[in-house]
């Protein structure tokens, strides 16, 4: 053993989902499978490296539940493993309906420089051939990928970074995309190839300040409250003003086209930003991003889609609040 480790941190999902005919992809029942034997059902894993592969369960749903809890508990084991100069990298089993928004949460909040890869499968651990053992073991193989760092997902070959990840399709094997820019890489019989550099951050950036911020995001009694709205045909204020009266403190459009509103949801929604609600516009459009024009009157994403510009958002009202 090289005395290193790479730590693998359950949540739960398909990849550990169990179904009671081996052919059903989706008549199954997610997070029943625990981490570590998850691990054991591949043993080429430690034929890969002589690094201690260290298990620990961190939750154990189906990943459309997830929560703050949850982002809580992970954010801080995380942190915890990543000052451990013996840890390597950390591999953490996802589902895949909110991977996106779990890598996009750590990424913000761990300011990693190691390798955080999370992973997932589209078929249950009982398929007839579940994609979850293969994944395991190209997020391990990234993980050990000298130079590798920064949050990413590995998914059916392909290495993705958190800012772009987004699942893309509700059945098919190879489920997620970055979009028009495209995978950060491939996996090839356990080799990477990088069509362009890892996302990471500085080797300092998990310092003692970074860590207190942590503690701050978990410590916090409440987090606040942003909700993620859609323009649509026919769509009416309604939403907005209801959202308003009880007490939503951000709101995120998810626009049409070019950060387009629907008019009798753009007029309360200017309201809501004048009466001190953070407002920002994202679109629909599953590619791509809102361009700014001059004398937009409420802001943009900045690219991220509705779901990551809402967890900005909500660490940035988080940051605000403990100013
Ligand atoms: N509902 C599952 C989950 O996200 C889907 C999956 O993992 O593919 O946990």
């Amino acid at each position: 053993m090289s005395g290193q480790k790479i730590v693998v941190l359950g949540t739960g999902g398909t990849i550990a989902g169990t179904s009671a005919r081996a052919g059903d992809n989706i008549g199954y029942t997610a997070a029943q499978v625990g981490v570590e034997h998850l691990l054991q059902a591949v043993p080429a894993l430690q034929a890969l490296t002589d690094c201690h592969l260290h298990t620990e369960q961190v939750a154990q749903i189906d990943s459309k539940d997830m929560d703050a809890p949850v982002w809580r508990a992970l954010a801080l084991r995380c942190a915890h493993h990543l000052q451990e100069t013996d840890v390597r990298a950390i591999v953490i089993t996802h589902g895949t309906d909110t991977l996106e928004e779990t890598a996009w949460f750590l990424d913000q909040v761990l300011a990693a420089d190691k390798p955080v890869v999370l992973t997932c499968a589209m078929r249950p651990a009982t398929a007839l051939t579940p994609d979850g053992p293969q994944n395991l073991l190209d997020a391990v193989a990234v993980a050990l990928t000298p130079g590798a760092g920064g949050v990413v997902a590995v998914a059916a070959g392909e290495v993705h970074g958190a800012r772009w990840v987004q699942k893309v399709h509700p059945y098919r094997v190879n489920a997620f995309s970055s979009g028009d820019i495209g995978p950060l890489g491939f996996v090839e019989e356990g080799r990477v190839r990088l069509t362009r550099a890892w996302p990471k951050n500085q080797p300092s950036a998990l310092s003692g300040k970074a860590l207190a911020a942590i503690e701050n995001i978990v410590d916090a009694a409440q987090w606040p409250r942003v909700e993620i709205l859609m323009s649509h045909a026919g769509a009416s204020g309604a939403v907005v003003n209801a959202l308003v009266r009880d007490g939503v403190q951000g709101l995120v459009v998810a626009c049409t086209g070019n950060g387009t509103i629907h008019q009798a949801l753009e007029t309360p929604l200017v309201r809501a930003q004048a009466s001190g609600v953070r407002v920002v516009r994202s679109t629909r459009c599953p590619e791509g991003q809102v361009l700014p024009k001059p004398g937009d009157v409420l802001p943009d994403s900045f690219g991220l889609s509705p779901v990551k510009a809402r967890i900005t958002l909500m660490l940035d009202l988080l940051g605000q609040g403990a100013d």
